[in-house]
């Protein structure tokens, strides 16, 4: 292997996030307006140009492989590029294959997705009310994600439910989203909703459930026990011991993550942003494209990107105001 990637700041990048599609069959109001504008298809990085990219990035050391988008399962011949990431598995080279998805096509791909290696997958979930998923999704049918969920697990995957915080639409499930997932042995994990895209009529502040008061509901009913567990994300764990389930609070807002973070993320253009909460990006595209046989380039081009990582990123809800808010959707980075 390769010099491994370690940035100014001594973190080894060993983490890669992908964002294969910018489109989805939902939605969400808090991540797409109703009528989004998607890339044409050349924008996009072929399937062989991720395979190129992700493949040379194991060649560095990366060793989880995360794929996320826009909904990763409506690429188009998805599962090729599953199936060819097997190898880097099989070789050992590469740690963990793993999805973030909506759940709507896993009655579909569960199987495959198993076969080629695939043992989690995050499943995004943010209530068990048809009218209100209906709402919060927009374009999106429960029933199809829960028998989604029952054919991830049927086929073997450990799934995690990640449900998005949302005061006044979610706080009232929190007992029972947490007894659905002991019931099915699965692990739950809250995201603070992050000031993405363009706010529109979404009042963001107002939606804003501090994850500290998450916590603060559990321990009501609950005794909880923090795990030293570390992601090297901004997701921190705790243990219910009523259930044994694990409870995970994701709070990218907060700086308390980034002298551990190990992670890049790779838009479906090929982009690579160093740290979520800043604008700094750089092209991997273009010296992938000018090189089709040549990988040289677009290892200088990844080391010279993972030589500007930053310290730290600027989000801060604290004031009252969207400061350090990012123009940009979330399906565009990939949560
Ligand atoms: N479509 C897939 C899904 O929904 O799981 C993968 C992409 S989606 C952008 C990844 C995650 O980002 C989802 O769990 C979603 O709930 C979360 N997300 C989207 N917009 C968000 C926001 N404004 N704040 C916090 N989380 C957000
Ligand atoms: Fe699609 Fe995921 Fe964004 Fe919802 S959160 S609109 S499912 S990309």
């Amino acid at each position: 292997m390769n010099a491994p990637l370690i940035d100014p700041f001594a973190r080894a990048i060993t983490y890669l996030r992908v964002s294969v599609t910018d489109r989805c069959d939902f939605r969400c109001v808090y991540c797409m307006s109703e009528n989004m504008t998607f890339l044409p298809k050349k924008e996009l990085l072929t399937l062989e140009e991720l395979d190129r990219l992700c493949s040379t990035f194991v060649g560095l050391g990366v060793q989880k492989l995360r794929i996320t988008g826009g909904e990763p399962l409506v690429r188009k011949g998805i599962m090729t590029f599953f199936d060819s990431m097997t190898r880097h598995l099989d070789a050992g080279t590469l740690k963990e294959l793993t999805l973030t998805t909506n759940g709507s096509q896993l009655e579909r791909f569960a199987g495959d997705l198993y076969a080629a290696g695939v043992r989690r997958v995050n499943i995004s979930l943010d209530t068990l009310d048809d009218a209100k998923f209906a709402d919060i999704t927009r374009w999106g049918r429960l029933s199809q994600v829960l028998r989604g969920v029952d054919a991830a697990q049927k086929a073997g995957l450990r799934v995690k439910i990640n449900a998005v915080a949302l005061k006044g639409f979610n706080e009232d499930e929190l007992p029972a989203l947490t007894r659905w997932c002991a019931e099915r042995d699965m692990d739950l994990t809250w995201i603070e909703v992050m000031p993405m895209g363009d706010l529109g009529n979404e009042d963001r502040l107002g939606q804003y459930w501090s994850l500290k008061d998450v916590r603060a509901r559990y321990a009501e009913e609950y005794t909880v026990t923090d795990l030293a567990e570390r992601s090297g994300g901004p997701a921190r764990y705790v243990r219910l011991e009523e259930t044994g389930q694990k409870i995970g609070f994701i709070t990218p807002l907060s700086h308390n993550f980034c002298e551990s973070c190990n992670r890049v993320r790779i838009t479906c253009t090929g982009e690579i942003y160093m740290c979520l909460g800043q604008e700094d990006v750089a092209d991997l595209r273009a010296p992938l494209r000018a090189h089709p046989t040549d990988d040289a380039p677009l290892e200088a081009a990844i080391r010279a990107a993972i030589d500007r990582k930053p310290k730290g990123h600027d989000f801060d809800y604290s004031r009252q105001q969207l400061d350090g808010q990012m123009p940009r959707h979330m399906s565009h980075t990939g949560g």
